[in-house]
């Protein structure tokens, strides 16, 4: 089987999110499964600054086309145009998203296509990712159609977070080389827009969300954004794989940055690294859980609960560890419940790696009560330290956090949420009931080996 990748970010060339992780795993994992597999991004600035000290490993395939290789032997090609890409952020900068992103978008998505061509890898399917290269099964199915090279591919779109949708003029659909017809209802317009991802939804030949319980909520009102109806029509095309955790960095046996290693078999040392991390954060050293939050502060990872609830929170024996940079309100919220609470809690408002992974391995409980979540990494790193997540049951949390291995709520709500806090509380003080959710927690695997898996047959059920 022969696939290309096709993506706008990927690690380690480009990234502003998980979306690079997830491409930057693909192809690395579908090699070891022994799928022929390639990859293709634009050559945006930050990946000439990943290459300056190391250009030998960048060769020149034509005019606008640069490769590397990653893994074994997986090529990634690069398409130039210094115009389109040779820029300081990826789709804007402070003063918000570049005005001609439809043109960047678009112009790689023909140049990804016609890459296959160059190259003569005639690939069974394509893998896209997001409203960037959701053109692309538009343009299979309309311009590529009746081209024999092209005949036959097949299209696969992952939805990494359908809150972003490439989203432009009309005035501006000339430019797409698309025909008008299709700028419909059943096509490309979205409330006279032209919605990228509507497109590569409707054209595509499958569709994936990053955790199964996602690609169901998405088809509603709630969370569908206005695509609830044509995700709801593509319903038997449209599934749910949740992304792999890199264990490679996320293993507390193996793992260099936290203070004492440990593993299933020495959870005591799990506690030396608790001691430690109070010690660092300047909390006391007193008989309670204690809770940790590494995330984004935003309403979307539960902060709008966590910033309602807290007051109360810090009444109960417990303490809290905060990590994380977001909004200004739940900057100045923290910085003063802080003070107010100092042996309840600490906070640290920046990106801290380091920190992150110590929080993992120290804290008995992490805090991730996300109003909607597509997949989620941090319950997922969280249980395998062995740190019993505590999760509001949505999306990628429901499907990988339940009551044997953590504590889950269903009402997105003040009360639920404490009470959830209390009973995980209770739980705590009873040692062999916590030790079994523990030792649960660390039987969960997410690892890409299996993970991609899944991504392999869908690929084989495409007919
Ligand atoms: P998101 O929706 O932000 O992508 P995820 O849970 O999928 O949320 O992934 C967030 C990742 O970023 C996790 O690995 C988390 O540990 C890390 N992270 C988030 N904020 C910080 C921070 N302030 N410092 C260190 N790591 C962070």
């Amino acid at each position: 089987m022969r696939v290309l990748l096709i993506s706008s970010e990927m690690v380690p060339f480009a990234k502003t999110g998980g979306l690079a992780d997830v491409c930057g795993a693909i192809p690395l994992y579908l090699e070891k499964q022994k799928v022929e597999v390639k990859a293709v991004l634009p050559f945006y600035k930050h990946v000439k600054n990943y290459f300056f000290s190391k250009e030998s490993k960048l060769k020149r395939v034509n005019d606008e086309i640069l490769m590397t290789k990653i893994g074994r032997n997986v090529e990634v090609y690069f398409i130039e145009n210094n115009w389109y890409y040779d820029r300081f952020g990826l789709y804007g900068e402070t003063l918000g998203d570049y005005q001609d992103n439809l043109a960047r978008f678009s112009y790689f998505s023909i140049k990804a296509l016609e890459l296959l061509r160059i190259i003569n890898f005639r690939a069974d399917i394509v893998h896209c990712h997001d409203w960037q290269t959701s053109l692309i099964p538009v343009y299979l199915k309309n311009i590529y159609a009746h081209d024999d090279f092209y005949r036959g591919i097949k299209s696969v779109l992952t939805i990494h977070n359908l809150g972003y949708q490439g989203l432009f003029s009309k005035d501006e659909f000339p430019k797409l080389g698309l025909d008008w017809k299709i700028f419909n209802i059943d096509g490309l317009e979205f409330y006279d827009k032209i919605s990228f991802l509507k497109g590569g939804i409707l054209f595509s030949d499958k569709i994936t969300t990053v955790s199964p319980t996602y690609s169901k909520e998405i088809q509603t009102k709630e969370l569908g954004a206005g695509l609830q109806g044509v995700l709801l029509k593509r319903d038997k095309d449209l599934s749910g794989i949740i992304n792999g955790l890199d264990y490679s960095l996320w293993n507390p046996s193996r793992d260099n940055l936290i203070y004492n290693k440990y593993g299933q078999k020495s959870i005591n040392k799990k506690y030396i690294n608790k001691q430690k991390l109070r010690d660092e954060c300047g909390l006391k050293q007193i008989k309670v859980p204690l809770l940790g939050f590494v995330g984004r502060l935003a309403g979307q990872k539960g902060m709008d609960l966590i910033a309602s609830s807290i007051n109360e929170l810090c009444q109960l024996n417990l303490q809290f560890i905060f990590l994380g940079t977001g909004e200004d309100y739940y900057h100045s919220l923290l910085g003063k419940i802080s003070n107010e609470y100092p042996d309840r809690i600490v906070s640290f408002i920046k990106f801290d790696n380091e920190l992150a992974h110590k929080i993992y391995a120290g804290c008995d409980i992490f805090l991730m009560p996300s109003h909607y979540e597509p997949c989620g990494l941090g319950q997922m790193i969280s249980l395998k330290y062995g740190t019993l997540p505590l999760v509001f049951k949505t999306g990628g949390l429901s499907d990988t956090v339940n009551k044997d291995n953590g504590f889950i709520f269903d009402s997105y709500d003040k009360q639920s949420f404490i009470q959830t806090v209390k009973k995980a509380l209770l739980i705590y003080n009873n040692k062999l009931k916590w030790r079994k959710l523990v030792q649960n927690a660390f039987r969960y695997d997410f690892s890409w080996d299996k993970q991609i898996k899944k991504y392999i047959q869908l690929y084989k059920s495409i007919k």
